[in-house]
């Protein structure tokens, strides 16, 4: 019998909607599906467990009109994003491009101990200066199912136990999908919440809405500078907040939820490197609730920013702490997705590996 795909359905509805959450829920619900169930299937698909249905559980009293679909809509669900190639940059760290039902491509991050960083848009409208993702601008949002299909798919590799919006995109410009995906991660994904990280550039939405979620995640904000004109040049098209501002409401978030904040930090040659920034991060950070990542750039040819030395990033991160600002530099290639993304799908695009 020759059954419509689930994802073909969901798609011929509206031809510009992508597997949403909402969307599998109301489909399960529509085969007589119960909360229990429900949870079942989003579980086993988030935690890619194996398809064990022959064992008998208590749940596995499922309707006869699930029971009867769940093996196409497993493989539907399965293949909402798919792998279209692998980058290791070091033992623990690995890019991942992956592909939408649309043709467009996304990339993924494994990182070390049990991360994984996602994309929650295809392209991204703030521009950062330093950023290749910020080139394109927006092509689109990433659905919420094809958020959480990126963890599904990094645990078909290895485990997962945090999850940090962090790739393509600006979390805030795609706030409900990226809300329904911390939702589900924090729950039948199984990842605690301050393991679910939302980056952020800093956006007014965002400290309204974190806060009321039933999941909280922690929060990251880029910070890149201390100084609210060289930002504005920086991130051109951030919300209008100052480096102070976003530190207040930072502070607030993280004595709610008791997950410090973590402040980014790309670290720009000649250009937010001097001791002046070492001032005005120490003015705003000393005693907040937060740790510092300081990441050096990884330099990109086509653009005009370069990357410090490593002793003087080190001498930098040495200075802050001996300041009392928790500072951490990191050096993993794959981790440094906040000036890097974007760099594995234009090569595709450039190639024409889509
Ligand atoms: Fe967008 Fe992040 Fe790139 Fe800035 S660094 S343009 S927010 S993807």
């Amino acid at each position: 019998m020759c059954v419509p795909g689930f994802y073909e359905r969901a798609r011929q509805r509206t031809r510009h909607s992508h597997m949403q959450i909402e969307s599998i829920r109301q489909r399960l619900r529509g085969l007589g599906a119960l909360p229990i169930h429900e949870q079942r299937v989003l579980r086993d698909w988030l935690q890619a467990l194996p398809h064990d249905r022959g064992r008998r559980r208590p749940d596995d009293f499922l309707p006869k009109p699930l029971r009867a679909a769940l093996p196409a809509i497993d493989e539907e669900l399965r293949s909402i994003v798919r792998l279209i190639s692998s980058h290791s940059t070091d033992d623990t760290s690995a890019r991942l491009l992956v592909g939408l039902a649309d043709g467009q491509t996304i990339e993924s991050v494994l990182l070390p101990r049990g991360g994984v960083c996602v994309s929650s848009q295809v392209g991204c409208a703030v521009g950062c200066q330093f950023c290749m993702t910020g080139r394109s601008g927006l092509i689109r949002q990433v659905s919420s199912g094809e958020i959480v299909a990126q963890v599904a798919l990094a645990r078909t590799i290895r485990p997962v136990r945090k999850v940090v919006f962090m790739g393509m995109g600006e979390p805030a410009h795609n706030l409900d999908n990226v809300m329904d995906a911390i939702a589900l991660l924090g729950t039948e994904g199984n990842i605690g919440h301050k393991n679910l990280v939302f980056s952020t550039v800093g956006d007014p939405r965002v400290f309204e809405r974190l806060p009321q979620a039933l999941v909280k995640p922690a929060l990251a904000l880029s910070l890149h500078t201390t100084k609210p004109a060289l930002r504005e040049l920086l991130l051109p098209r951030a919300p209008r907040m100052t480096p102070s501002e976003l530190v207040e409401l930072g502070e607030r978030y993280a004595r709610l939820t008791h997950h410090p904040v973590q402040y980014q930090w790309t670290l720009l040659d000649g250009v937010n490197d001097g001791d002046d920034e070492i001032d005005g991060i120490v003015a705003l950070l000393k005693d907040k609730y937060a740790v510092l990542n300081m990441i050096p750039y990884n330099t990109i040819p086509d653009l005009r920013f370069r990357r410090p030395s490593w002793d003087k990033a080190q001498h930098i991160a040495r200075v802050l702490h001996g300041r009392s600002v928790l500072t951490k530099l990191r050096d993993s290639a794959g981790q440094d997705v906040d000036g890097g993304c974007g760099q594995l799908r234009a090569r595709a695009a450039g190639s024409g590996a889509q």
